[in-house]
């Protein structure tokens, strides 16, 4: 079984149908989203469509959150805020409901999902360090549990103490639980623009991260024509 472990695609129509044409070559039999389907780029109904056909099991991020009722955007970054507002705009309600009925953490039967960390979810928390990651693990029931919200894909690995491990392809190990990063579909910040996302073959225990080239100049272009912020077109580009 191999399954394919995506998350903030942020709205990113472009760098979505590269990953799902990239997974696709991969042969994945299954889809997990780790949350935030939309923000920040100018495609959420299309991105979210996108996620439904593939029956892919997901979770609420924050923008998912957000843009899905009208709470105050008070304790929002301004740049993040002006987004959410346009997006809850594009959506009709039947895709705002969907978003608001994502669960927050959701297991299947080898590892577990959650938008930002398992002891606290819906304070939306960002694991950077392994003090962040110990608090994590003391939640954690399955061997594995993917994870997304700060775009930067790194790995967690728990013996008897926490390790950070940056990777590219690395097999499970037993004895071990990992909480995993899977880096983002529609945003990355780790200073390579390219889409991100994780194959987790379970027969072969083996976790890969996978990056994807995309048309990045289309995706901005967009940014210009629904006049969201320019900032959000350039950082594309930077993959910051
Ligand atoms: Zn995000």
């Amino acid at each position: 079984m191999k399954y394919a472990i995506l998350g903030d695609i942020h709205s990113n129509y472009e760098a979505l149908t590269a990953v799902l044409e990239d997974a696709q070559a991969q042969g994945i039999d299954k889809y997990c989203c780790v949350g935030d389907i939309v923000g920040y780029n100018a495609n959420p109904a299309e991105c979210m469509a996108l996620i439904r056909d593939l029956n892919a099991v997901t979770v609420r991020g924050n923008h998912d959150h957000y843009c899905s009722y009208n709470m105050n955007l008070k304790d929002f970054h301004p740049l993040a805020a002006e987004v959410v507002d346009w997006t809850r705009r594009v959506l009709n309600e039947e895709q705002r409901q969907y978003l608001h009925d994502l669960p927050l953490y959701k297991s299947e039967n080898l590892f577990t999902i959650v938008h930002s960390t398992l002891d606290n979810p819906s304070s939306w928390g960002y694991v950077f360090d392994r003090l962040e990651a110990e608090s994590n693990f003391a939640y954690q029931t399955t061997q594995i549990c993917f994870y997304g919200h700060t775009h930067v894909p790194m790995c967690f690995e728990k013996r008897l103490m926490v390790t950070l491990l940056r990777y590219e392809k690395f097999r499970v190990e037993p004895g071990c639980r990992y909480f995993i990063n899977v880096g983002s579909v529609g945003q990355p910040r780790d200073g390579d623009p390219r889409a991100a996302y994780v194959v987790y073959d379970a027969d072969f225990k083996t976790v890969e991260l996978r990056r994807v080239e995309y048309d990045i100049a289309a995706a901005q272009d967009k940014i210009r024509r629904c006049k969201l912020p320019e900032r959000l077109a350039l950082r594309l580009a930077m993959g910051k």
